[in-house]
């Protein structure tokens, strides 16, 4: 079919034309912003059509941790563009150096698989859990995000009377399948034994974000994650960690290094590869020689461009700078500026604030009280004021995701003077945003 195209079109009326709602993700159609085109990336900002230059805390919901456009990365993806591109045979030197790497990095991760994504991994780990068990359910908890597919699209951001239903964030699901998905509160470990007491010797697998990033920031106690690490071990569930966002940006060992927790499978994505697609699950050993990788085993694991050359270049050579360039450092020491600054600044102007993240990952919610522990807790939270604010901060060159409990992230191209504008932005926005 032929699309007439005025040359005097837009870009958003032509993208409208031919792609459903104008974008390719969800996630990406932002109210108030449906015409804002972005045109370059540089470090830490990102320029529009119209020349303006924003200061990205979006961060592309998280992957450029060293920056966007990050030279070394750059170079080393044009190097490996110059001399190899996809066979689909066998294995390529630089797959087997990222599995090594992976391997090296995080405690719990003997084996390693590639993907092109988050939601692969996520998928082949659920896939595999129950392969291996024979079991039916999965665990997940409100507010975590595992990806695109069917038995974890359910209960993210749920309105709150869909709180402790199954609430599919998409029709098309069979019943059976969000059926066989359990939802328990995030750290309520009197939820996780009485759910084990009942249904463990059906559970295949538990799956979490270590910490919620999804909605924010919620912060795991550490009762909540040793009791599912005893529960999955007593009744020989599969515990996965979804370190899709804290993998790499939070430790190079992972969330589970942090906290001390061993899970038995983990995903990745993310801040592996500075924005390359790159996916990858790993764990142990004897859960991951279950996948048809090996000749004769049952769990099915295909993909054409699993571990392409191009993107496991820029995996390799982000991992290379993560682990000798302080990286962690500069990133958590802006994040502590930020989270002290902006709490600072609320206090000041009497807006009752929760200032939380972790490292280089930052959020306020609009809602008095102490660090929020649950989804529940994030259903005070003023959500015209937390859109309200991001959309003023434009004003200002400083984007921060307008869109309900979404994160921020620093990088390694940030600077202080950055965090200084920041505060200083916020200030503005806010007292503006609370006049709208
Ligand atoms: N797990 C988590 C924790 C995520 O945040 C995401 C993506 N936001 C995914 C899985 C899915 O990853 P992808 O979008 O690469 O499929």
């Amino acid at each position: 079919m032929s699309v007439g195209t005025a040359a005097t079109d837009s870009l958003p009326a032509r993208a409208l034309r031919v792609i459903p709602g104008g974008v390719n993700s969800g996630q990406r159609r932002i109210p108030g912003l449906t015409d804002l085109i972005v045109t370059g990336t540089s470090g830490a900002t990102f320029t529009d059509a119209e020349g303006r230059v924003y200061t990205d805390y979006h961060s592309a919901f998280g992957p450029p941790l060293l920056g966007h456009n990050d030279p070394d990365v750059q170079r080393a993806v044009a190097e490996a563009a110059t001399r190899l591109d996809l066979t689909g045979v066998a294995v390529t030197e630089g797959e087997v150096t990222l599995a090594e790497t992976l391997v090296d990095l995080v405690p719990s991760v003997e084996k390693v698989l590639l993907t092109s994504t988050g939601s692969e991994a996520t998928f082949h780990a659920l896939r595999v859990a129950r392969a291996v068990t024979g079991r039916r359910l999965i665990v997940k908890f409100q507010g975590c995000y595992h990806g695109w597919h069917d038995a974890v699209s359910l209960n993210v951001i749920s309105s709150p009377e869909a709180v402790g239903a199954p609430d599919p964030i998409s029709t098309g699901i069979l019943p059976e399948v969000l059926a066989a998905t359990l939802v328990l509160p995030f750290n309520d470990p009197a939820a996780v034994r009485a759910a084990f007491a009942e249904h463990g010797a059906d559970i295949a697998a538990v799956i979490l974000e270590p910490i919620p990033h999804n909605v924010g920031c919620l912060l795991p106690d550490a009762e909540f994650l040793t009791t599912l690490r005893e529960q999955c071990t007593a009744h020989g569930s599969v515990l996965v960690f979804d370190e899709v966002i804290t993998g790499f940006r939070h430790d190079l060992g992972g969330y589970q290094k942090i906290a001390g927790i061993t899970p038995d499978l983990t995903t990745f994505g993310k801040a592996i590869a500075n924005g390359a697609p790159v996916g990858a699950l790993g764990g142990r050993a004897d859960l991951m020689e279950q996948f048809s990788t090996r000749p004769g085993a049952p769990a099915f694991f295909a993909g054409t461009y699993n571990g392409h050359p191009w993107v496991v270049a820029a995996a390799l050579e982000t991992l290379r700078k993560l682990r000798e360039q302080p990286v962690h450092e500069h990133v958590f020491r802006l994040g502590e500026r930020v989270r002290t600054g902006l709490a600072e600044m609320y206090t000041r102007l009497g807006v009752p604030a929760v200032v939380t993240g972790y490292g280089s990952v930052f959020v306020t919610y609009f809602m008095a009280g102490g660090e929020p522990r649950s989804y529940d807790d994030l259903l005070a939270n003023d959500a015209n004021l937390f859109i309200g604010y991001r959309r003023r901060l434009l004003e200002h060159g400083v984007f921060e995701l307008p869109l309900n409990l979404k994160r921020s992230h620093i990088s390694y191209a940030h600077t202080d003077a950055d965090v200084d504008h920041l505060i200083a932005a916020t200030e503005l926005a806010v007292q503006d945003a609370i006049k709208d």
